[in-house]
């Protein structure tokens, strides 16, 4: 796996795909600058070696030319992180651009226009990426956010650097984790898997089977379990037509050996709302009328001694509607719990969505092992996809 570290950029242009599709206010600032800090490292570097770094990004999803999706709203706020000069060019392709990057000198950094301006970006064309790659020298890959797309700058560009293609110091971290996780794991491994529903994970679910010793199930997918296995879930979310598939993932695991844990009780309400009555109740035996939205302290408890023993922890999705302050106790304590391993040495990986916002909400980040930046991108990882930006650093 070739990452920056394997080349020396001086005199070298250096073309990166990033990620700074950051969010902006009403007054296009930037209110999250958590992705242009990620991909500092892998800039520094290039800089300190003495090349020149040509960033390109895409920021939102723009029809065509719309200056509200200008990269330009970002140029300071970008200028001020990196602790450098930023020169910004309202175009990525034609002359203006290839202006801006014939003018550009060791060490100095320019950020090209929204790469989305144009439908050729999104839709992979070979001839605009080759007028992308013309600009550099290395290509660079360290967006992980967009690494599942095989768009002309996270993949098609790729083709044009046989030789020199690269990973950054992020989107390096990214595999190297997940990594951790499912191949090069210290066991035993648990992966947690929460959140709504048991149709948009069961990819992931089938994947894992074949690499962890524990998995937690939580969120709204324990009642299509629970229901498959006889109990009686209320109101609480469930999946009608998925309980046989819920009792093949039962087998699946019993003939891998891993063993599943469900909640055995639930923070129930009669209403999914913040202000709602609640009880905690048998898993099993949640009246008409009611819904689990939480897992409850038994649950937890049994939790916390799986999470203990653990060496390795995946987590993916909340284990309850963390959202609602009533709620989000379990997500929270099985956070802590987490948090207690990972000092106690165990490798911890958050990825894949909610959980990682659940995370950063309840200040957890800082305690874990490994956050990932990339939700949709993780997903498809932990379904075992090979990322069509990844392949093609790689080949
Ligand atoms: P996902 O995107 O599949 O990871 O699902 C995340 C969502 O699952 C969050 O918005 C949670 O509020 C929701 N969720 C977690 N537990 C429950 C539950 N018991 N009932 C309904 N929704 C839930």
């Amino acid at each position: 796996m070739k990452t920056i570290n394997d080349f020396n950029f001086k005199d070298k242009k250096a073309i990166i795909r990033v990620d700074f599709n950051v969010p902006l206010d009403d007054n296009f600032n930037v209110t999250d600058t958590n992705r242009i800090e990620a991909a500092k490292p892998t800039i520094d570097k290039i800089i300190a070696d003495g090349g020149s770094v040509i960033l390109m990004s895409h920021l939102g999803r723009p029809k065509g030319k719309e200056e509200k999706y200008s990269l330009k709203h970002i140029v300071s706020k970008t200028a001020e992180v990196l602790k450098n000069p930023v020169i910004f060019v309202d175009d990525c392709r034609g002359v203006h651009a290839k202006n801006a990057v014939d003018s550009l000198k060791p060490g100095e950094i320019l950020l090209l226009e929204n790469l989305r301006f144009y439908a050729e970006e999104e839709a992979g064309d070979v001839e605009f990426s080759k007028e992308l790659a013309s600009f550099g020298d290395i290509y660079v890959n360290d967006a992980f956010g967009t690494a599942h797309r095989a768009h002309a700058s996270t993949t098609i560009i790729a083709q044009f650097f046989p030789e020199n293609k690269c990973f950054g110091l992020l989107l390096a971290k990214e595999i190297d984790s997940l990594n951790r996780v499912l191949n090069n794991s210290v066991k035993p491994v648990t992966a947690v898997l929460g959140g709504s529903k048991v149709s948009s994970k069961i990819t992931v679910i089938e994947n894992i089977l074949d690499k962890v010793d524990h998995m937690i199930i939580g969120g709204g997918m324990t009642f299509t379990f629970v229901k498959a296995l006889g109990g009686n879930v209320g109101d609480s979310i469930c999946e009608n037509d998925k309980l046989d598939l819920a009792l093949d993932i039962l087998a699946k695991a019993k003939a891998k050996n891993v063993q599943i844990h469900i909640p055995v009780d639930v923070v129930a309400a009669n209403s999914f709302s913040n202000d709602a009555e609640t009880k905690i109740v048998d898993v099993r035996h949640i009246p008409d009328g009611w819904q689990g939205l939480d897992a409850g302290p038994k649950s937890l408890e049994n939790f916390r001694k799986v999470i203990n023993e653990s060496k390795t922890i995946l987590w993916n999705g909340p284990l309850g509607v963390f959202e609602m302050e009533n709620f989000a106790k379990g997500t929270i304590t099985l956070g802590d719990y987490i948090a207690e391993a990972t000092a106690n040495g165990a490798f911890s990986l958050v990825g894949g969505g909610d959980s990682v916002a659940a995370v950063k909400q309840f200040g957890l980040e800082p305690k874990m092992s490994y956050v990932s930046t990339g939700g949709g991108a993780m997903l498809e990882m932990l379904e075992g996809k090979v990322l069509p930006g990844i392949a093609a650093i790689l080949n």
